[in-house]
């Protein structure tokens, strides 16, 4: 496949970085998952990570100004492989900032992938979330249960609940996305690439129309 700049966007819980990680694996392109980048920051203690701690476990958003500067050096680092850009922009001034971001450093989005599901199925998935505290890797209680309970499949390490995945949490980072993300909607549905995406079916089911979606 050739190089690609790829973005994901829609509501939290809709797949995006289970989809984004098995994307990347399968074709070698950087998987830029915001979420990611922030929580390594916030578990090394970086300046960076103390900042952004307070909104992430409350479930609002980072500031730009943070977010922004953090991301531009593993877009960059990222470039060679192509990329895929998850969790970033989150609300239009972040858009345009990237917008700025990819001129300057000579790229370009190939394709802008909107994943969409009903809010039922999003407060389902988020709030069965288990995340490997060693590997980062993503399991839910119902959905993709892990062999032994408590336990990473694939390190052993431990599985914990993000704090921001306890259901009053999820309500209001809901809430941020009606308000802040969804407007991103508008902004990038004219755009060349822009493809909307139905993720509200089997896991399987949405990576072939993700795969289809970026190939076709
Ligand atoms: P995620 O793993 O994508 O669900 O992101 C977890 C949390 O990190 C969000 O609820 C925000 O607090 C923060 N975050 C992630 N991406 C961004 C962004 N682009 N702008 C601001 N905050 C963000």
């Amino acid at each position: 496949m050739p190089v690609m700049n790829l973005l994901l966007f829609g509501p939290p819980g809709v797949g995006k970085g289970t989809q984004g990680e098995r994307f990347s694996s399968a074709t070698g392109i950087s998987h830029l998952a915001m979420g990611d980048i922030l929580r390594a920051a916030v578990r090394d203690e970086t300046g960076a990570g103390k900042q952004a701690r307070v909104y992430m476990d409350a479930g609002k958003l980072v500031p730009d100004a943070l977010v922004v500067s953090m991301i531009e050096d593993h877009l960059v680092e990222g470039a060679n492989a192509g990329f895929l850009l998850d969790g970033f922009p989150r609300n239009v001034a972040q858009a345009k900032a990237l917008e700025i971001m990819l001129a300057h450093h000579d790229l370009t989005l190939d394709k802008i992938v909107f994943m969409d599901a009903p809010e039922s199925h999003l407060i389902k998935r988020l709030s069965g979330r288990l995340i490997c505290r060693a590997c980062g890797f993503g399991f839910h209680r119902h959905y993709s249960p892990p062999r032994e309970t408590g336990r990473c499949d694939r390190c052993g390490g431990e599985l914990y609940q993000r704090e921001d995945d306890r259901e009053d949490v999820i309500v209001h980072r809901l809430r941020v996305y009606n308000e802040q993300t969804e407007p991103l909607l508008a902004y990038y549905r004219d755009k060349a690439g822009f493809v909307r995406l139905d993720a509200s079916g089997e896991m399987q089911a949405v990576y072939t129309a993700l795969k289809e979606a970026v190939e076709g």
